[in-house]
């Protein structure tokens, strides 16, 4: 029997580059893109793990859970770590992250979380982008939730390293990720002593093995299927024209809003100002008295295939995630979640307005 996923061919090193040159042109970029054979946590990781050292002062922005696991990593390569910490349920300002830097001038790291499923939120990478440019420092980006949600664009933005991965508003694969890394950026890895060198989690490896060669011969055996998966989810994206599909998520985070303030019965949006609400997935306050978890979990019987999900951790109780991202920015997905929290809300004993929901999400569909 032959099977569509078996007895692959493997893929070539020119294949490969092929699809780094792919989406270096989704960045916009003219940096090095390096894709990496693992979820985007393995480029997250490896490269701070790469870039910084004892010597390192970092600014770390904490907008969501992500924010927390690189202050982590930071700690444990010996940086001293400087968090800037915003309330979940607004973004970081420009002028936060200048009045840390005027507080720190020692500062010579950045990192930040572009768009946050986890919470909703979005940060306004150019502005900031601007004033880590004004004091030099590297700056480092996890785009992997903005990616196909939204503009992404490390050289307008002077990102140095921008991490992406597929399984979100890509509608692509997890298992395999890229980063685009600043000529500063190797410049950085290269002096440090400290960086992974003949490890997994190497960039330096890629740079000295892969790019320096000409892109000629792989260091091991490429993941196929994940590779051939994330060639086809940027083909489709250039062929449907990246900004329909970024305006394919604007939309459904607009109607999902509009809809949950329709919906009523207590119903909130969870970031507070619509500017600050990510395109990838729309977050939700439930209503005081319930638990959130329980009305994802009534919605989710009545529809196991709805893209709702409870916040993380202490997050459980009090958030609704609504993850219309990839396939599920449809009005469809959005018409089916709101249908299933008015629903899951009425049982309580809340008053709600489905119908209402309803038409206020049509109304808010660009
Ligand atoms: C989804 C996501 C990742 C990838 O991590 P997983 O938890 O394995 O999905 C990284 N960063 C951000 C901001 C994400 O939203």
């Amino acid at each position: 029997m032959t099977h569509l996923l078996l007895d692959l061919p493997p893929l070539s090193a020119a294949h490969f580059a092929s699809i780094e040159d792919r989406v270096a042109r989704l960045l916009s970029t003219r940096q090095d893109v390096v894709i990496m054979q693992g979820e985007a946590l393995l480029p997250l990781e490896g490269a701070i793990r790469a870039t910084a050292g004892p010597g390192t002062t970092a600014l770390n922005v904490i907008t969501g859970p992500y924010g927390q696991t690189f202050g982590d990593w930071l700690r444990d390569c010996g940086a001293t770590v400087i968090d800037l910490t915003v309330p979940f349920h607004t973004a970081v300002t420009a002028e936060q992250v200048r009045a840390a830097f005027a507080e720190h001038p020692e500062i010579d790291f950045v990192s930040l979380v572009h768009a946050e499923a986890a919470t909703g939120n979005t940060n306004p990478v150019a502005e900031i982008g601007e004033v880590v440019r004004a004091h030099g420092a590297l700056f480092y980006l996890d785009a992997v939730a903005s990616i196909g949600a939204e503009p992404v664009l490390p050289d307008a933005w002077g990102v140095d390293l921008c991490v992406i991965g597929a399984q979100k508003a890509m509608g692509g694969p997890a298992g395999v990720s890229a980063v685009s890394v600043s000529e500063r950026a190797w410049a950085r890895m290269a002096a440090n002593p400290r960086a992974p060198r003949r490890s997994y989690l190497s960039l330096l490896d890629w740079k000295e093995r892969w790019i320096d060669g000409g892109r000629k011969a792989l260091l091991h055996a490429p993941a196929q299927l994940e590779m051939l998966a994330l060639e086809a989810c940027v083909e489709r994206i250039e062929a449907a024209g990246p900004a329909a599909v970024m305006a394919r998520h604007a939309s459904a985070a607009a109607a999902t809003r509009a809809g949950a303030v329709a919906l009523g019965g207590g119903l909130e949006p969870y970031v507070r100002d619509a500017a600050d609400a990510a395109p990838v997935a729309t977050t939700l306050r439930a209503p005081s008295g319930t638990v959130a978890s329980e009305l994802v979990a009534r919605a989710l019987a009545a529809d196991p295939a709805l893209p709702l999900a409870a916040g993380g951790g202490a997050l459980a109780k009090e958030m609704i995630r609504v993850n219309h991202y990839g396939p599920e920015a449809t009005p469809g997905a959005v018409r089916a979640s709101l249908a299933a929290l008015g629903a899951a809300l009425g049982e309580q004993g809340l008053d709600v307005d489905t119908e209402g929901a309803l038409r206020a999400a049509e109304a808010a569909w660009r």
